[in-house]
């Protein structure tokens, strides 16, 4: 159990994965939805009623792909911690979970004053605590996307110039490993850029997300180009069990380029790693099928 105050080790040992390794991001999303109105200086204070169709917005767009919505973590993250405070008209404390119940004894919720007065007064808290929510719940290839969907600016020296808090150490051979085995080139579409002598825009992926425990383990992993590397986190590319590419159906791209960069590797097979070396295994195949990728799938372009 972290300290009390040590705010960054907090947000790292929410609960945020059930058992089974389902992404629950609900707690950390509306925590940074909080944030980002405390870094604007908007009031603590929110209804539930203000609150619901952005942190909603955010769940649909960052969360695991199946229904869910904010009343959840409004009423979960004030009775499980105390990081968050619910009140209603009913008095303190939330009045349940459900929206009937949320909405018609106007809850309100805040950050709970320690925690946020400790934030204000100290913006490189501020960034470590935001740095920590995300780093314990979602790849690197999105963290910039969700703090421009929650609207925080964080002042990107604060949060690697700085000590952060290691829960879990990274295996810094990993994406060597993982390069080298896909002879520097991107599984999907075979792009393998060098700068000089060096490999530029290729990039080691977790299949299943490092942050929901997915080991550097090169049967996890695949050699891709920043692109496809943001697309497969996004869940706009998946694999399949039998190691083609999946591409969603809420994907739209009409130009020719969303086309060749896209759509038409839709049912092709993914490349191959060195001969003696696995392809992503199944299990976690399965898990960035249920976790991440957005479905259904669409219809290959190929036979
Ligand atoms: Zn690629």
């Amino acid at each position: 159990m972290a300290e009390p105050d040590n705010w960054p080790a907090r947000m790292a040992s929410l609960n945020q994965w059930t058992k089974r390794g389902e992404r629950a991001p609900h707690k950390p999303l509306l925590l940074l939805y909080a944030l980002g109105r405390l870094q604007r200086n908007e009031p603590t204070d929110v209804s539930f009623t203000e609150a619901r169709q952005p942190v909603d917005a955010l769940l649909q767009e960052f969360g695991p792909p199946r229904k869910t919505g904010s009343h959840y973590p409004f009423h979960h993250l004030a009775s499980e911690s105390d990081l968050w405070v619910v009140s209603s008209d009913q008095g303190p404390g939330s009045p349940g979970s459900n929206i009937g119940d949320l909405t018609r004894s106007n809850a309100r919720g805040h950050l709970a004053p320690g925690f946020s007065e400790a934030l204000s007064s100290d913006p490189a808290q501020f960034a470590l605590v935001v740095h920590a929510l995300l780093e314990a719940n979602f790849p690197e290839t999105i963290h910039q996307e969700i703090l421009d969907g929650v609207g925080i600016d964080v002042d990107q020296m604060d949060l690697t110039s700085m000590f952060r808090p290691i829960t879990r150490r990274r295996d810094p051979r990993f994406r060597a490993e993982v390069l080298r085995v896909y002879e520097h080139r991107c599984a999907v579409c075979g792009y393998d850029g060098q700068l000089g002598r060096e490999t530029v825009g290729i990039e080691a992926a977790h299949v299943r997300w490092w942050a929901a425990g997915g080991p550097d383990e090169i049967d996890n992993a695949v050699a891709l180009c920043s692109l496809h590397h943001k697309l497969l986190d996004r869940g706009v590319i998946g694999i399949t069990p039998d190691q083609t590419v999946a591409v969603s159906e809420h994907f739209i791209g009409h130009g020719a380029v969303a086309d060749s960069l896209v759509l038409g590797f839709s049912g092709r097979p993914l490349l191959e790693p060195q001969r003696g070396h696995p392809q992503p295994a199944v299990e976690h195949v399965e898990w960035h099928r249920s976790e991440v990728f957005r479905s259904p799938r669409r219809h290959s372009a190929v036979a």
